[in-house]
C-alpha cells in the first residue's frame, strides 16, 4: 500500500495533469461507466464538525475508491485547515487497499480542474476578459486553472469582502495578468468568461449584469440553499454540469428548478460535449454555465493520477497491508 502526503501530492500533481484527470473521468460519467454512490454527510456533534464519505467507481479507469473528510470549523486556530480530506483507492479486482492519499491540496486542485475543463470546452475561443466573484482559499487554484485554457489579458474581481481580494491581487501579479478590482456590474459588463467561488446563500451576480457570450463556471454551490447567480440567469443559459441529479439537489440549478424556471432535463452533462455527443455551445452570443458541483469521481480521477506518477518515480511510502 502506498501513502501520499500533501507535500508529496503538490510535489508531484498539476493543473493540466488534474485537468486532464478530471476531463477524463467526466467522459467517462456522460458514457454510463462511471458512477458517483451516494453522498454521507454527518454532523458529528463534535467540535461542530461534518463528516462524510463520497464515494464511487470509474469502471473506465479502474479507479474504485473513497474520499474521507469533511470540515472542522476550529482547525484555522490551530493552524490547521479547516477542510480535511482522504481519499483511500482500492483494487477493484480484489478489494484490497492500494493508496492512502491526502485530499486536501488535491480537493483545491480538483475544483480548479473542473471549472477549467468547463472553459475549454464552453468559452468562446477569442475569451480575454477573465472575471472572478470570490477570494477565498480555493480563489487563486480556480485562477491559475482557468489560465491555462485562453489567452486572457486581464483579470476582473469583485468579492463580498473586499479586503479579501489582495490574495487574488497577489496570484495574478504571480502569472503577470493584470488585475483590476470592479463593482459587479462593471464585472459582468467586462468578463467573457466569469469563476463563481464564494460560500453565498443568495444570488450575487444578476441575469442583467452578464453580456452575451459569457461562459460562467459556478462552483462555489455546493450544499443545499447556497446559491451564486439568479435563478433567472440559468433560464437564459445553456446549463452544464458535472452530475445532473447533483446539480438539481445541491447545485447552482436548484433554485431555478424549485422555481420552475427550468426542468432537469434542461441540464446537460458536461462529459457529453468532451465525448461530442452533444454540441456545447451553439453560438458566440449565447450565455453557457457550468453548475460544478463536485463529485467523487474527480477525487478518485485526481488521486489516482497522483498515485501513477508516484509509483513510476518511486515517491512516497509503501507499506504491507
Ligand atoms: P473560503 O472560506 O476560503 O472563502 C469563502 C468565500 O466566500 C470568500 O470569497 C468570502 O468572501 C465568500 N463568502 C463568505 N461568506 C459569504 C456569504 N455569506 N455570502 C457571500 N459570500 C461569502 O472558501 P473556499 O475554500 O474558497 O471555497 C469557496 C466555496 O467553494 C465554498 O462555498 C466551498 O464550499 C465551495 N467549494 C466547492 C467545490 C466544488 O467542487 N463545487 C469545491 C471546493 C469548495
Amino acid at each position: 500500500m502506498l501513502i501520499l502526503n500533501e507535500e508529496t501530492c503538490r510535489r508531484l500533481l498539476g493543473i493540466d495533469a488534474a485537468a486532464a484527470a478530471v476531463e477524463e473521468v467526466f467522459a467517462a460519467m456522460a458514457r454510463g461507466e462511471a458512477t458517483n454512490f451516494p453522498v454521507v454527510r454527518e454532523d458529528l456533534g463534535h467540535a461542530g464538525a461534518l463528516f462524510g464519505f463520497k464515494s464511487g467507481f470509474d469502471k473506465a479507469g479502474l479507479t474504485l475508491g473513497v474520499k474521507v473528510g469533511g470540515y472542522w470549523p476550529d482547525n484555522e486556530k490551530r493552524n490547521l485547515t479547516n477542510h480535511q480530506s482522504t481519499v483511500c483507492l482500492f483494487d477493484p479486482d480484489s478489494g484490497q487497499l492500494i493508496a492512502l492519499v491526502a485530499g486536501n491540496y488535491l480537493t483545491a486542485l480538483r475544483t480548479a480542474a473542473a471549472s477549467a475543463v468547463s472553459i475549454r470546452y464552453l468559452a468562446r475561443e477569442d475569451a480575454e476578459v477573465l472575471g472572478m466573484i470570490g477570494a477565498g482559499f480555493q480563489s487563486p487554484f480556480q485562477l491559475r486553472a482557468a489560465v491555462r485554457q485562453r489567452r486572457f489579458k486581464k483579470l476582473v474581481a469583485w468579492n463580498p469582502h473586499p479586503e479579501m481580494l489582495s490574495r487574488l491581487a497577489e496570484a495574478a501579479a504571480e502569472i503577470d495578468l493584470p488585475f483590476e478590482a470592479v463593482e459587479l456590474d462593471a464585472l459582468g459588463a467586462a468578463a467573457d468568461v466569469i469563476i463563481t467561488i464564494t460560500s453565498s446563500f443568495a444570488p450575487l451576480l444578476k441575469k442583467a449584469d452578464v453580456k452575451p457570450g459569457t461562459h460562467i463556471a459556478c462552483m462555489g454551490t455546493d450544499t443545499r440553499g447556497k446559491q451564486e447567480v439568479a435563478a433567472e440567469l440559468l433560464a437564459a443559459a445553456a446549463v452544464f454540469t458535472d452530475e445532473v441529479s447533483q446539480a438539481v439537489a445541491i447545485g447552482e440549478s436548484q433554485h431555478a428548478i424549485q422555481q420552475g424556471l427550468i426542468s432537469e432535463d434542461w441540464l446537460v452533462p458536461l462529459g457529453a460535449v468532451i465525448n461530442a455527443d452533444h454540441a456545447g455551445r451553439s453560438d458566440a452570443a449565447q450565455i453557457t454555465l457550468f453548475d460544478g458541483t463536485g463529485v467523487a469521481l474527480q477525487d478518485l480521477a485526481v488521486a489516482g493520477a497522483v498515485v501513477r506518477r508516484a509509483c513510476s518515480e518511486g515517491a512516497g511510502v509503501t507499506v504491507e497491508t
